[in-house]
Parts: C-alpha cells; sequence; structure tokens
C-alpha cells in the first residue's frame, strides 16, 4: 500500500494523553495508581454550569448547529471578560468558541505557511511542537529551563529569531513548570513581535490557577492586539476538561481566515455546551476560588513532600497545577517515569515529553487529591531511593 501522509509520521501520540488514559484504565481495572500524570482538575464541574447545559439540551436551537464563530451570549460574555479583566480591546466579532487545543491548531494553520518557523519555549506544552509539524511549520524550541526560571526570556527569543520566524507562542503560567512570565518578559517579546513583524499565540488556558504574581495577556499591550491570536479556555478553571470549550481572540481580518478553517472542519462547538460557557463566565465566582485555594494546599503538599526526597530539586510555581522537578542522575525520564508506575504504581509525565530541556525532570501534576499527590510523591522517593 502507499505510504501514509508524512506529516502524521512526522508527530507523535500526545504523551499526556496516553498515559492519562493508559492510568485511568489502570484503575478502572482495579489497580491502585496514583494519577500524577494528566493535567485534570479531579473536581466534579460545578452545578450551575451543569444545570444550565442541561436546561439547553431542551432548548431545540441549542441541539441543532450553531454559528461557527459561537452563539452571541457566550462571545458576549468572554469579549467582555476579556475587556474587562485582561484589558484587551475585544469585541464579540473577535471571539471564536471552539476547544482549546483546536484553537491553537486553528490559529497556527491560518499563520503558518511550509517552511515558516514557529518558536516555542523547551520545556513546553507537548502539543506545541507536533501542531506546528502538522501545519508545515518547522518548531523552533527556546531555551526556557532551570536557569532561566522556566520563563522564555526576550534574549533568548531574540537569538532565536531569523529570516523565516513567523510566529512564538507564549504560555504563562506555563506547563510543564508552573512558571509566571512577568510582565518586562512579555514587554520585550512585543518589542521584538514589532520589530520583526512577527505573529504572538499567547496560550493563558491557567490564567486563574494563579498563587504569585500578575497575570499578563499580551494582547493588552500597545500595538499588539493586531498581531496577537489569544487562546484560552475552560478546562482548567472550571473542571471541564470533558466538555471540549474554549476560544480565541483575534483581530477581524485574521479571524476571518481562522472562522474558515473552523467551518471547513469541526464547523461549530454544540450550542448546549456554549451554554454551560455562558455560566461558567457569568456565574458565581466562589466555585472557582474554592477549587484554587484547594490547587494551592496541594502546591504545599508537593512542594513539602519532594523536599524529603534527596536527590529531587524543584522550583516554586508560581501558576498552573504541576510541579516539574529534576532528578539526579542519568536515566532518561521516559525509562524513570516507566519505573514509577510499574514499581511504584504512581504515574507521573516524563520531563523529555515536553522538549530536550525538560529530560532529567519529571513532571508531576497536583489536579489530583492531596491523599494522592502525598501518597504518589511518598511512592517516587522510595522507587528513587532503591537506585
Ligand atoms: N494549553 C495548555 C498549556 C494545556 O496544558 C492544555 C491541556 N489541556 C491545553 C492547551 C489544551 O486544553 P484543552 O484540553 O481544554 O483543549
Ligand atoms: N494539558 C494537559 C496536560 O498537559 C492535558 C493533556 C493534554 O491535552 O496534553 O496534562
Amino acid at each position: 500500500m502507499k505510504p501514509l501522509a508524512s506529516r502524521v509520521k512526522a508527530i507523535q501520540p500526545s504523551p499526556t494523553v496516553r498515559l492519562g488514559t493508559l492510568t485511568k484504565d489502570l484503575q478502572a481495572k482495579g489497580e491502585p495508581v496514583e494519577n500524577l500524570s494528566i493535567g485534570e482538575p479531579n473536581f466534579p464541574t460545578p452545578a450551575h454550569i451543569v444545570e444550565a447545559a442541561k436546561r439547553a439540551l431542551d432548548e431545540v436551537p441549542m441541539t441543532k448547529y450553531v454559528s461557527s464563530l459561537g452563539i452571541r451570549e457566550l462571545r458576549e460574555a468572554i469579549a467582555e471578560k476579556s475587556r474587562r479583566e485582561n484589558g484587551i480591546p475585544a469585541q464579540p466579532d473577535n471571539v471564536l468558541v471552539a476547544p482549546t487545543k483546536h484553537c491553537l491548531f486553528l490559529a497556527l494553520m491560518a499563520l503558518v505557511e511550509p517552511g515558516d518557523e514557529v518558536l516555542m519555549p523547551d520545556p513546553g506544552w507537548v502539543s506545541y511542537d507536533p501542531m506546528s509539524r502538522l501545519v508545515g511549520g518547522r518548531p523552533v524550541p527556546v531555551p526556557a529551563a532551570d536557569e532561566a526560571g522556566f520563563v522564555m526570556t526576550p534574549e533568548a527569543v531574540a537569538e532565536a529569531i531569523t529570516p523565516r520566524t513567523k510566529a512564538i507562542l507564549v504560555n504563562s503560567p506555563s506547563n510543564p513548570a508552573g512558571a509566571v512570565f512577568p510582565a518586562d518578559v512579555f514587554r520585550g517579546i512585543a518589542d521584538l513581535c514589532r520589530d520583526h513583524d512577527l505573529y504572538l499565540i499567547s496560550d493563558e488556558i491557567y490564567e486563574k490557577i494563579l498563587y504569585d504574581g500578575h497575570h499578563v495577556s499580551p494582547a493588552a499591550l500597545d500595538g499588539m492586539f493586531e498581531r496577537t491570536v489569544t487562546v484560552h479556555g475552560f478546562s482548567k478553571t472550571y473542571a471541564m476538561t470533558g466538555w471540549r470549550l474554549g476560544w480565541l481572540l483575534a483581530d477581524k481580518p485574521l479571524l476571518k481566515e481562522i472562522v474558515k478553517v473552523q467551518e471547513q472542519t469541526i464547523t461549530c462547538v454544540p450550542g448546549f455546551v456554549q451554554r454551560a460557557g455562558v455560566a461558567a463566565l457569568t456565574g458565581p465566582v466562589a466555585p472557582v476560588e474554592t477549587m484554587v485555594a484547594e490547587f494551592r494546599a496541594r502546591r504545599e503538599v508537593a512542594l513539602q513532600e519532594i523536599g524529603k526526597i534527596p536527590g529531587l530539586e524543584v522550583a516554586r510555581p508560581g501558576g498552573a497545577f504541576y510541579v516539574f522537578p529534576r532528578y539526579r542522575g542519568s536515566t532518561p525520564s521516559l525509562d524513570l517515569s516507566e519505573r514509577l508506575l510499574k514499581e511504584g504504581r504512581v504515574a507521573v509525565t516524563a520531563g523529555s515529553a515536553f522538549g530536550a530541556a525538560g529530560e532529567g525532570h519529571l513532571r508531576i501534576s497536583y489536579a489530583a487529591s492531596r491523599d494522592s499527590v502525598r501518597n504518589g510523591i511518598r511512592a517516587i522517593g522510595e522507587v528513587l531511593s532503591k537506585r
């Protein structure tokens, strides 16, 4: 048979999604595994959000095709939130509703020509590299490791820029290290975008899971709205991973191109799911505050337990729900994570999944319960003590 497309041969399955599914399957079979692998809040979706979707299921238009951009009510709520909280000059016509992952893909589809270079932090989230390849681009890792506090500095970005550079991907608070990029870093990166005529894709999905520092939306900086795609979503903030709901913001000429890709692929996000999004953005904030307070407490549990393990060194994350400790020795992180699963019954993600600079690290998600975080990290300590 003829070979399959080289674009799919060139990428690997998502390590986070794979491991998360494998661990859930093991748990379903009654195997006692602590799941600190996937970034998925263990809370149920808040009741008022679920109720809004249930009510919408009884309204005929909400179970039919809806606007490709998203229902008006949700786009208004998103634009209003973006102006009020983020200082982004967004109107409903600047909003497109899609799963967050798909938003990133749509943005890359609209921006990247074959051979264009896309700069991204290393370590950085697992899907940035393969998504850039799928659209024909060339991912260019920019060092953002331990020495840099896991922040992609403007100096490092400047060094990576070439005449083929088209876009820069930023993510703060970050996955996998929970780094919060300071405002001057964003200002420096914005200057580079303007000076070199580059686009910026800002993945802000962890905006609300923030413990230290302030969130900066680069689209709010001078002259940046027209060259920034802001990507955001409901999964992490509202414990809505399974709803597949997120959004992007872009200036109208760019959005006009992006929406074509949405129309030619998924058409739209289900209306009743979008109604849940309206309830999330306009309803009570207490459930989010409670969840973030719990993540904050789990961060302390994780740091305390890691602190007891000789050979692990960890930076204090300012946001998201991950810690990214470095371990001593030269064992590949993939081998070590497999050993932890087999011998310690604890699932964590190998640091190498996040790029070459992630090697020598483990990503531990504390989106799981306090007990799981405590027991899982203790199990890591036991396995490491036997090395
Ligand atoms: N960006 C980052 C940094 C993430 O960690 C994730 C993981 N969920 C996503 C985007 C995608 O989010 P979603 O699952 O809501 O599509
Ligand atoms: N983003 C989460 C993670 O890093 C969920 C899985 C994924 O989409 O990568 O674990």
